[in-house]
């Protein structure tokens, strides 16, 4: 089957025997499926999770561990930081390019219930805030801003408050893989089998179009389960060469892929195949973090007409989904002598230092007179602590006057961009799959990446709203499902 290929689907006269007949079938033991059906389970439902690789996680356990909560949960409490429900709900609408009222509010309004949900499954968030702009906190404190809350236009239109709530696992890399473990304990104490190395293959379908089982592959034999509902939590798309080249083709150019084996689009692919409509395809979360240190931020980020096009304090995904739009999808980061300091991840590469501002014109390959004028503007009114143009943050403005300059490369090819996809099946706030004609497909449902919910593009993004909008959604998913016994 190649990368693009619908699968099949199975017509349920068709099939003789089925190895199981249960209530809720969950595709996928990544934070969504592991979530939707502790909540299935746990409503009383009968539950099996295929899980297509030996081991529990997926991508999710490459996660740093943000998971994006607010609305004054305790660890924003417990550091002093005021927030509310409603203030979350205006920020995350602000931020979505199509924003679905109806999941944002359920989202906001129950983020301190699910607060203590994933809390309850065995850990705490540490009640300490990390005040430095990074793109994860070093070490475990709980809490620390991982989006555009404190950046213009936003800043205006939401109270700005830290939402990226980190599990306490040091490090930029695996630390959601400790909630993955403490749902596998959950489930196995819910009596809910994963059987490993199973993958779920193509939906099963009735004569009223209703999805009533899977077709599965164990190593070399195939099988048929019956269910009541299936929930597709499979993950997205990013290692589908195919798929990222029909519908990210700005992925597929350079970028480094971030994700597992089967984030090979298969769930979404199954979904399509029933007719469920998808959102997003054509969006990623692309980027090449110039900061740490964020003195780097007091720099300016130009194009190749040599002009700003971006608050340069913004979430890092913003500012390299801005650098996707420049020409040649190219851009610097100049910063001067007073400001100079080597990146901590040298993602964006160091280009060279120049005496003057004509010379760095030169040497980038930018008009003198435009690099210069956008320079003495942008420096004229640091010195007073503005920005008329992108109003970026005071705190990260200064005048850059003090040659030598140096520039960092940010241009798609030479700075080391990663990114994964962000679009998948239409559903509703309780999890069930959307026809293209908006109405609902029974019997189906689908939680986490190959879900389309509130990460919507990189521009819009925060850290931990997929980890977040994975379980929340995935629980909801998974207590409707069990709610049609
Ligand atoms: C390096 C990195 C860091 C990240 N950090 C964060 C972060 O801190 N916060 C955040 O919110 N997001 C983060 N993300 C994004 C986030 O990890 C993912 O979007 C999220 O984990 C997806 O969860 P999921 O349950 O949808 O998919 P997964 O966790 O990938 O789970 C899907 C599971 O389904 C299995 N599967 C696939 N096909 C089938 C099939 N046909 N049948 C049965 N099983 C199947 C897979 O093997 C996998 O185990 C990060 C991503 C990366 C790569």
């Amino acid at each position: 089957m190649s990368g693009l290929d619908i699968p099949e689907t199975v017509d349920a006269n068709d099939v003789a025997e089925y190895t199981d007949d249960v209530d809720v079938l969950v595709l996928g033991a990544g934070i969504g499926g592991c979530c939707a059906a502790v909540e299935a389970a746990a409503a009383g439902a009968s539950v099996i999770v295929l899980e297509r690789s030996a081991a529990a996680g997926g991508t999710s356990c490459m996660a740093g561990g943000h998971f994006y909560l607010g609305g004054g949960t305790a660890v924003q409490q417990a550091t002093g930081h005021e927030d509310s429900a409603d203030e979350m709900v205006k920020y995350l609408t602000a931020v979505s390019r199509d924003p679905e009222p109806d999941k944002i509010r359920a989202y906001c309004d129950d983020s301190v219930e699910h607060f203590g949900w994933l809390e309850n499954l065995g850990f705490e968030f540490e009640r300490s805030y990390y005040p430095e702009k990074a793109v994860i906190q070093p070490q475990t404190q709980g809490l620390m801003f991982t989006g555009n809350e404190k950046v213009w236009p936003y800043k205006d239109q939401a109270i700005p408050a830290p939402r990226g709530h980190k599990v306490p696992v040091p490090g930029d890399t695996g630390g959601a893989g400790m909630v993955i473990g403490l749902l596998v304990d959950r489930l196995g104490e819910l009596g809910v089998p994963i059987r490993y190395e199973v993958g779920g293959r193509a939906l099963i379908v009735d004569d009223s179009g209703a999805v009533v089982g899977a077709r599965f592959k164990d190593g070399a034999t195939e099988g048929f389960i019956k269910a009541k509902s299936v929930i597709i939590a499979a993950g997205g798309f990013v290692m589908n060469p195919d798929m990222v080249a029909e519908y990210v083709p700005q992925l597929a150019e350079k970028p480094f892929t971030l994700g597992s084996t089967y984030d090979d689009g298969l769930g979404i692919r199954m979904g399509v195949s029933v007719g469920a409509k998808l959102k997003h395809m054509d969006q990623a979360f692309i980027t090449a973090p110039v900061y740490p240190p964020s003195i780097l931020l007091t720099g300016l980020a130009v194009n190749k007409e040599g002009k700003r096009f971006v608050a340069e304090d913004s979430y890092h995904s913003r500012t390299s989904g801005f650098v996707m739009d420049q020409t040649d999808r190219s851009a610097y980061l100049i910063v001067d002598e007073a400001h100079m300091q080597r990146p901590e991840f040298p993602l964006c590469p160091f280009i060279d230092g120049w005496e003057t501002v004509e010379e760095m014109a030169d040497g980038l390959g930018l008009d003198r007179d435009t690099l210069v004028s956008t320079l003495d503007r942008y420096n004229t009114y640091a010195a007073n602590g503005e920005d008329p143009d992108f109003h970026k943050s005071p705190e990260f403005l200064a005048p850059q006057d003090r040659g030598p300059w140096a520039a960092f490369d940010m241009s798609l090819g030479k700075a080391l961009y990663a990114g994964f996809t962000i679009g998948g099946m239409a559903t509703t706030v309780d999890g069930a799959v959307l026809h293209e004609d908006g109405s609902v497909i029974p019997g189906l449902y689908a939680a986490g990446a190959c879900a389309a919910n509130l990460a919507q593009d990189g521009k819009g993004y925060a850290s931990g709203t997929q980890l977040g909008e994975g379980s929340y959604f995935g629980r909801r998913a998974g207590a409707s499902a069990a709610a049609h016994i």
